[in-house]
Formats: structure tokens, C-alpha cells, sequence
């Protein structure tokens, strides 16, 4: 077993490598590599972050890997490789894809995302549960952002590879991602050894804001200090950086970044037309509902009299309202 661990480690490491060459080096990969170059990934960028091409044939990986004696077994365990039922043979599972290495926290090859060209399905073909690559436990480009976290004390954390790695181009080079699975505990402990506080930094779609959710409460269960950074509708921080530029996606979204509390304040006013009285009523009561959550009570009093103020309420009737709730609640 533990053989089978190394071989299968020492599978990626050679697999990297080819596909990395294959992209910077050979003929086949000039089209992802003007893919990569039309989004604006430069050449150190690329070497960084080990970025390559998986070319568009079934036996490129396969016989690589068989010329240097790697288990073609594990490498099919591995989800590197596929096997065909009817004789046997293995074959190349990434096949015309932009190949993004996962690494471990020291940096060793453990799986692989692969991205297609342009449109098609599935858009992200990643490598599966092995015995190397446990999803829960890791976090993409921790072993490089790991020294940026503990000089900041923070840490950013993104969807997914493309969106971390434009961070890092715009100067943020503290983030990491959790890879289109929702976030676990154990990563969040992980983040909570090496940062005091945590900036999400998701898609601002609505699967991005409701993993935001999600994310916010493992982290404060962690006991994180988090905060949300919010962007225009619809966009990613790839998408943001390349619209608005380094400059602003440090100022205006990393370093403007929110409490829990005041996005969710942000994401309740939402379409909400706050002259019409219905609509108010319903936002005081969503944001009443939510600061009667809040354990601490200085804050809770902070948001309470923030509501009361904005509409002229007294903080009597507030109470009285989060009264009721907390009483509906039990
Ligand atoms: P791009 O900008 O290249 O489209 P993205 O990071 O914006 O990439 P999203 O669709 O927002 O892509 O997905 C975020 C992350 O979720 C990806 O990096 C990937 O890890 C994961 N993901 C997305 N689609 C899939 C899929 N079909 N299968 C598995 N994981 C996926
Ligand atoms: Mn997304
Ligand atoms: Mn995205
Ligand atoms: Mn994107």
C-alpha cells in the first residue's frame, strides 16, 4: 500500500512534467497555449503554477507511462488512465484539455484538473478520490500561498484554479481554492492554523453566493474571522480582474470586503424596492430574523440600532419584533 502511494506520486510528478512540455514545447499545444495567452496567463504564470496540455490522442500518457514502467493498474485507480472493457487496454483519459496539477501541501502532484477548450462538456474533468488525493483535506495552491498567508494573516479563498491563479497575477497571492466541492471542516481547520481571517471571494452567481453561505458558517463553526468580498453580479474574480484591473479588485473587492452580517444585509436589499412598504417590512423582518442569530450582543445591538436608524424605528419595536421571532423560532 504505501509502494502503491509513492508509485502513484510518482506517476503525477512524471505526468506534470509531460504535460507541461507538451504545452510551452511542442507543436500540439500551440492552440492551448494561445487559449491561455488570450486570457490573459503569461509565460511566468504558466511555469508557476505548472499549467500544461493534455494532447487531443488516447495513448500519449499511456505509453509515457508504460515506457517508464509506472503500474498502469494504479494510474487507472488514479484517474489518470481509463481501461476498455472489451480487451484490456488502457487508454489516455485527459485528452485535449488544459491540465491544471493539484498539488499536496508540499507542493507534490496529486490529481489534476483538466479544462476543455473553449465550450463543451463537462467543462472540468478532475481527478477522483484516490488513495494520494483526499478532496476534503486540501486546498488548491496552499503550498505557495502558505508564506503570503501567515505574513498577511489572511488567507483569500476562491472557487476554482483559474480564478486563484489570476488573484496571484493581480497580486493576491494568499488565496486558495476548494475545487467546485462545498468546504469542510477539516479545510477550514486548516485555514485556521496558518490565518486569523479568512476573505471569500466566490463567483457572484447564485450557486456562488449560496456556497458563500455555506462557507461562512463552517468557518465561524472554526471560529474564523470572516469576511465576504462582494462583486457586480454574474461576475468571477477572473472575470472581474480582467474587466477592471489589478488595481480595483484589491481596493474595491478584496480590501472592501465584508462582515457576514453586512452581506447578508447587502444580498436581502437585493431587487427590493425599499419605498414600497411591503417590501421594507419584509427586509426588516429578514434582517431582525438574522441578528437574533448573532451570538454576540454588542453586535447584535450594533445591527439592531443600524436598522432601527435607517428607518426611523424605534430599537423598542425591533425588540419587540426579534422577541417574536425568537419565540416563533422555539
Ligand atoms: P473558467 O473561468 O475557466 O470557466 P471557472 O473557475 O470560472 O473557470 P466555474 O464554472 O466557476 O469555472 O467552476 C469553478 C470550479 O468548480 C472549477 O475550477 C472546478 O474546480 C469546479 N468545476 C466546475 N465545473 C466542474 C465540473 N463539470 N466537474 C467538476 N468540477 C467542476
Ligand atoms: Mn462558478
Ligand atoms: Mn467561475
Ligand atoms: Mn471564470
Amino acid at each position: 500500500k504505501a509502494d502503491d502511494k509513492v508509485a502513484m506520486m510518482e506517476a503525477h510528478e512524471l505526468l506534470a512534467k509531460l504535460y507541461h512540455h507538451c504545452l510551452v514545447n511542442t507543436a500540439q499545444g500551440a492552440k492551448a497555449l494561445q487559449y491561455l495567452k488570450n486570457r490573459g496567463f503569461d509565460e511566468e504564470t504558466i511555469a508557476r503554477f505548472q499549467i500544461g496540455y493534455a494532447p487531443n490522442s488516447w495513448d500519449t500518457a499511456t505509453s509515457f507511462l508504460m515506457r517508464r514502467n509506472v503500474p498502469l493498474e494504479l494510474c487507472m485507480q488514479a484517474g489518470l488512465l481509463g481501461k476498455r472493457e472489451f480487451d484490456g487496454k488502457y487508454f489516455d483519459r485527459f485528452r485535449d484539455r488544459i491540465m491544471f496539477p493539484i498539488w499536496d501541501r508540499n507542493g507534490k502532484t496529486i490529481g489534476f484538473g483538466g479544462r476543455i477548450l473553449d465550450e463543451g462538456e463537462p467543462k472540468y474533468l478532475n481527478s477522483p478520490e484516490t488513495l494520494i488525493f483526499n478532496k476534503g483535506s486540501n486546498l488548491y495552491g496552499m503550498h505557495l500561498a502558505r508564506p503570503n498567508m501567515r505574513k498577511k494573516q489572511q488567507a483569500v479563498l476562491f472557487e476554482g484554479y483559474v480564478d486563484t491563479i489570476a488573484a496571484w497575477r493581480a497580486g493576491v497571492t494568499n488565496g486558495v481554492a476548494t475545487l467546485g466541492t462545498s468546504l469542510t471542516d477539516d479545510q477550514a481547520k486548516l485555514l485556521k492554523r496558518n490565518v486569523a481571517s479568512i476573505v471569500i471571494c466566490y463567483d457572484s452567481d447564485q450557486a456562488g453566493i449560496e456556497a458563500t453561505f455555506r462557507a461562512s458558517s463552517i468557518l465561524a463553526k472554526a471560529e474564523c474571522n470572516v469576511k465576504i468580498a462582494q462583486m457586480p453580479d454574474g461576475l468571477d474574480p477572473d472575470d472581474y480582474i480582467q474587466k477592471f484591473g489589478a488595481e480595483k479588485f484589491n481596493r474595491d473587492v478584496i480590501g472592501a470586503s465584508l462582515t457576514v452580517m453586512a452581506f447578508k444585509i447587502q444580498y436581502f436589499r437585493r431587487g427590493k424596492n425599499l419605498n414600497d412598504e411591503g417590501e421594507r417590512m419584509l427586509y426588516i423582518e429578514e434582517v431582525v430574523k438574522e441578528i437574533s442569530l448573532l451570538k454576540n450582543a454588542v453586535e447584535k445591538d450594533h445591527y439592531l440600532r443600524q436598522l432601527a436608524d435607517e428607518f426611523n424605528l424605534s430599537l423598542e419595536a425591533l425588540k419587540q419584533q426579534q422577541f417574536q421571532i425568537n419565540k416563533q423560532q422555539k
